[in-house]
């Protein structure tokens, strides 16, 4: 292993890294720096999050530009205004030593002119977003025909986002002798393409096939009912007095939703996601920083790079689509020497897919179980315990303690100590003595979703399907989105060429028929109807049985409206379904003893959070 000087960084670099605490190169760094000090050349890099890249690329960047002159010679692109702003920072504290280095970060949703301003100033190094980067050539505001080394950062997540013709236009416009290093976690073929194109055989270097940060990283899943996802989350931070995490969802609003739950329930929760704003946005990533939230709920693209140390715990709320992104959220824990532990909530159907995630991340998963509610009891009582141990005494009390002694004359040590831990457990006690036991065994339901829901479901015919642009997932989110219904509330979506089954609990029927009454797409009338077919039914056989009959069905004419709809037995069947309909309000609250307890309930959810409680909290709505 080499040292930072050995890699031929100079006197003013060391300074900087020394003062950073960075003692040896990681071995992105170690590669990749040494290629690009010395030589004139393009290069692709492969590594994961966490591995060091930001040093790999500006290190040598800052060694090779002339900070005498004032003229914009590095130009680093990256996918997002969070990941600018990190490594505009991370460059000017490598730099710090550089006699006049400036360093600027451009990006979406803040003052362009401010920051046309501040390039004009002479900036050598440019941070941009890909996005505001092409608003400022295409105004002027910036001169890239100097540029003679460009960074693509997290190149893959900047065409994950839709950025190719931005990046295609800005690279067109850098002179074709400058020097182009692409890195990136990961090589898909639209990164190949535009290495292909922008650059002159690139050098290649990969680093592991792992996070740097794996082995001191735990996986661990838990398995539960799909339903059951919010309380399994709320019992894995009620187990661990300390988190610090970041918690992944799959659409900005189930990260919304999250937070707000959270918060509502007395966490120090936040949610991170695109449809902030700028501001909001920076606000929720101060109080993370400064642990004032102790839970950040967070998308992925939002979430992308953001370098917090001491991330305790990832929790995988839902997985993502992309197997790959798995290695980008876990990547934000076990960083700096320390563990971390990343947890995936799934439900049986998911099981699968965890199967080629520890392919790629090659480690296996723990299959965990949800801490019951005397075990959390249990832990915070010992949090608790600790916590008072370590207390640093405050001697403002002194002068009230002849008082106070004299009220406890007659207590004993024991009695007195029981009733203090009293104060705090009998609030967790009371919540959670009546828990129910979240885990799901595994195996034994032929890995479908929500085992007990059969009876509680209804099943519905939609006359969407794949020729109108639909897949299964796209349905779900449609479904939920004009719906207004959680994620888990639309299940067992089965889409079909020209329509699509889907389930919701019992509950959800009236909302459901009634937003469809007379809701048109592109022009024409959507069309749910209860089917016949129970909501519970397991497995493709039946289901392909009712695409017949759904065929049928949706040539048949004589509805009320007037377009190609299937026959109007919708409001039979609504009648017909109500009977058992409110079965499932009763299971919907029943997480605990006290979830569905009205007002008593409501108190003890908010005051037993004590650990997590902070007075600021960061709810934000748009
Ligand atoms: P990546 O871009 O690959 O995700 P970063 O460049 O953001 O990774 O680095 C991750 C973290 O590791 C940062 O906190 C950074 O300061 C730190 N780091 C980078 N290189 C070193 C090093 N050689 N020694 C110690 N810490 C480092
Ligand atoms: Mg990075």
């Amino acid at each position: 292993m080499s040292t930072f000087q050995e890699l031929g960084l100079n006197e003013d670099l060391l300074k900087g890294i020394a003062d950073l605490g960075f003692e040896t190169p990681s071995e992105v760094q170690e590669k990749a720096i040494p290629i690009l000090l010395n030589e004139e050349t393009d290069l692709v890099a492969l590594a994961q999050t966490g591995t060091g890249k930001t040093a790999a690329f500006g290190f040598p960047m800052l060694q090779k530009i002339d900070f005498s002159s004032r003229t914009t010679q590095g130009l680093i692109l990256s996918p997002t205004r969070e990941l600018c702003l990190q490594i505009a920072n991370e460059m000017k504290a490598y730099g710090k030593y550089c006699k006049g280095l400036n360093v600027v970060a451009i990006y979406g949703g803040s003052s362009i002119t401010d920051q046309a301003r501040e390039v004009k100033r002479g900036a050598q190094i440019i941070v941009a977003t890909p996005g505001r980067m092409k608003d400022m050539i295409s105004r002027r505001l910036v001169d890239i025909t100097k540029i003679q080394y460009s960074v693509l950062d997290e190149a893959d997540e900047m065409l994950n986002m839709g950025f190719k013709e931005d990046i295609t236009d800005i690279l067109s416009g850098t002179p074709d002798d400058k020097n182009t290093w692409l890195f990136s976690a990961t090589m898909p073929r639209e990164v190949a393409t535009i290495a292909k194109k922008f650059m002159n055989d690139p050098k290649e270097i990969t680093v592991g096939h792992k996070n740097e940060s794996t082995n001191s990283v735990s996986h661990e899943y838990y398995l539960v009912n799909a339903r059951d996802r919010y309380q399994a989350l709320k019992r894995l931070a009620d187990a661990n007095p300390d988190i610090f995490s970041v918690i992944f969802c799959r659409t900005k609003r189930d990260t919304q939703k999250v937070a707000e739950q959270l918060i509502e329930d007395g966490y120090s929760a936040g949610a991170l996601h695109g449809d902030l704003s700028q501001n909001q946005r920076d606000i929720v990533m101060k109080q993370f920083r400064s642990r004032q939230i102790q839970m950040l709920v967070a998308t992925d693209v939002a979430a992308r790079g953001i370098d917090v140390d001491d991330i305790t715990h990832v929790i995988n709320y839902q997985l993502s689509d992309e197997i790959e992104t798995y290695t980008h959220r876990s990547g934000r824990t076990g960083r700096a020497g320390k563990t971390g532990v990343s947890m995936v909530i799934v439900s049986k159907s998911e099981v699968r897919r965890l199967k080629s995630i520890e392919r790629i991340i090659n480690q296996k998963f723990e299959l965990k179980e949800i801490p019951n509610g005397m075990e959390i009891c249990e832990v915070q009582l010992m949090s608790l315990a600790n916590k008072i141990h370590n207390t640093e005494i405050n001697h403002e009390i002194d002068k009230y303690l002849e008082d106070i002694n004299a009220l406890f004359e007659d207590t004993s040590k024991d009695e007195l100590i029981k009733k203090f831990f009293s104060v705090e457990f009998t609030r967790f006690f009371n919540y959670y003595q009546k828990s129910k036991n979240l885990n799901v065994t595994a195996g034994a339901d032929s890995g479908r979703e929500r085992p007990q829901s059969s009876g509680n479901a209804a099943r519905y015919f939609i006359n969407v399907g794949e020729k109108d642009g639909y897949d299964w997932m796209k349905l779900k989110d449609f479904l939920k989105d004009v719906l207004d219904l959680g994620r888990d509330d639309v299940f067992k979506v089965d889409v079909k060429e020209t329509f699509s089954f889907f389930n919701t609990e019992k509950e959800h029927q009236e909302k459901v028929l009634a937003f469809f009454t007379d809701y048109k797409d592109n022009g024409r009338f959507v069309n749910v109807e209860v089917t016949e077919d129970r909501g519970g039914s397991r497995g493709g056989g039946r289901d392909r049985n009712r695409s017949g009959g759904g065929g049928r069905r949706r040539d048949g004419g004589g509805d009320r409206r007037r377009s190609d709809k299937p026959r109007g037995d919708r409001r039979s069947s609504r009648r017909s379904d109500d009977s058992s309909g409110n079965r499932s309000d009763r299971r919907r609250s029943s997480d605990s003893g006290s979830d569905n307890r009205s007002s008593r309930s409501n108190r003890d959810k908010s005051e037993f959070k004590t650990s997590h409680s902070r007075p600021t909290r960061s709810r934000r709505k748009d």
